[in-house]
């Protein structure tokens, strides 16, 4: 790879076009718009073909040239290129011509997509020679901030919201991040990192990282398409948190498209929230531009964030493509887990309950057409989020270590399914 900044441009403010160095660095100084990367495509469409995507290892670094990093990455070079699975027996339940799922619940190192973002936020915090990392979690950027930090010898600072789950708490100081449990919501976090952000020199992955960071994601959307052979599908369900996935699985589908790798054809992105905090959902549904802010208060607690970065950015996507947005309740949320792991093996976390959830009604009202192809992105793993399905599932049958006490259950199995239900 050649030059000092390989692929990419500039950062360049997405309200006003202004032009920045490459550096940790977010906002537009004149108008505080979000900085984004640009990147240099007439070099990259002769150094990047199917072909030469195709010969290289299945992580999401095969995308090398349309991710923010000047070198080759050091930090996550395992991440990405997590199954796409044809769902035909969850096609049938939620009555569906086809459909699939992205398993990002076995994406590595830390079992959720997060560990996408945080690998090329880390290469490019290296690069920009930062020996400390830090990070505003919801939990699972927590998780793959502290582990990728560990694997790199970077020094992690991790924040988070004190009421997390036990899983995702344990899951960051296992790697001895420093882990600071804040009393209040999310966009409380946030706002103090911020502060923290501004004073220390610190890369924080989602603050004066997040132009890098947040390109990360478009990975899950490249994979997509070359995975259904190189093509975009109908429609892509995505659960919202910032709203920054969706965006970006949005500019990977235009990207493809401009680099001749995927045939220009109509898609949809359509968005899920939890009910509980639903800013960008309610927003889209009322026809909005803007979102209003909301406490959250719900189970889907890696989706929790009240104040969404890029929800203006994300309604305007869906808008665009003409998609919808929906949300769902926490027992609805509970459900989708089920159907997803009694339909397909596939035990997500509470954002992936929310996105089943969330297609469930989009099929059944007929915004995805039965008729149709659909992709639902599955971003976090069930083992992180025991609590929200605890006391939900069914107990196990407890018996003797005895024949007949077996058989005689055995002969009550066929109130099995309401016994265990
Ligand atoms: C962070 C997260 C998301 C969405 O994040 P955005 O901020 O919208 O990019 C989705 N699912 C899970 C499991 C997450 O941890
Ligand atoms: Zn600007």
């Amino acid at each position: 790879m050649q030059s000092n900044s390989g692929f990419m441009k500039a950062l360049k403010c997405r309200e006003c076009g202004r032009e920045y160095p490459l550096a940790a660095t977010h906002v537009c100084e004149f108008d505080f718009g979000p900085l984004e990367v640009v990147y240099d495509y007439d070099r990259i469409k002769k150094s990047m073909g199917r072909a030469t995507i195709a010969s290289r290892p299945h992580t999401m670094w095969r995308y090398r040239e349309l991710l923010p990093v000047a070198n080759e990455p050091t930090v996550g070079t395992q991440v990405g290129f997590t199954p796409l699975v044809k769902a035909d027996r969850l096609a049938k339940v939620l009555g569906i011509r086809e459909l699939w799922i992205k398993n990002d619940t076995v994406n590595y190192p830390t079992l959720s997509f997060k560990d996408r973002v945080v690998s090329v936020a880390l290469s490019r915090a290296r690069e920009l020679g930062f020996k400390t990392v830090a990070c505003a979690s919801t939990g699972n950027l927590a998780n793959s901030v502290a582990a990728n930090a560990a694997s790199a010898g970077l020094k992690a600072y991790v924040f988070i919201p004190a009421d997390l789950e036990q899983g995702k708490i344990l899951n960051s100081l296992v790697y001895g991040a420093q882990v600071v449990a804040i009393k209040g919501h999310y966009d409380e976090v946030n706002r103090l990192c911020a502060e923290i952000a501004g004073k220390y020199g610190w890369a924080f992955v989602n603050v004066n990282m997040r132009p890098y960071y947040a390109e990360g994601s478009k990975s899950m959307g490249f994979e997509i398409c070359e995975q259904l052979g190189w093509r975009i599908p109908q429609h892509t369900v995505v659960p919202m948190a910032s709203g920054s996935l969706l965006t970006k699985i949005h500019k990977s589908y235009q990207e493809f498209t401009k680099l001749g790798l995927v045939s220009d054809a109509p898609y949809k992105v359509h968005g899920a929230q939890a009910t509980g905090c639903s800013p960008i959902s309610q927003a889209q549904k009322a026809g909005l531009d803007f979102f209003k802010p909301v406490k959250p208060n719900t189970i889907a607690k890696s989706l929790a964030i009240g104040t969404p970065a890029d929800g203006f950015y994300a309604l305007k996507v869906m808008k665009e493509t003409g998609a919808a947005a929906e949300d769902v309740t926490d027992d609805e949320v509970r459900d989708g887990i089920k159907l997803l792991a009694e339909y397909e093996g596939i035990f997500a976390e509470t954002a992936g309950g929310v996105t089943v959830g969330v297609a469930k009604k989009l099929i059944a009202s007929g915004r995805i057409p039965a008729s149709d192809s659909a992709v639902l992105c599955i971003t976090g793993n069930g083992l992180k989020t025991l609590d929200a399905v605890n006391g939900h599932v069914g107990q196990p049958y407890e018996i003797k270590p005895s024949l007949r006490e077996f058989e005689a259950l055995l002969n009550t199995s066929e109130n099995a399914a309401t016994v265990n239900a």
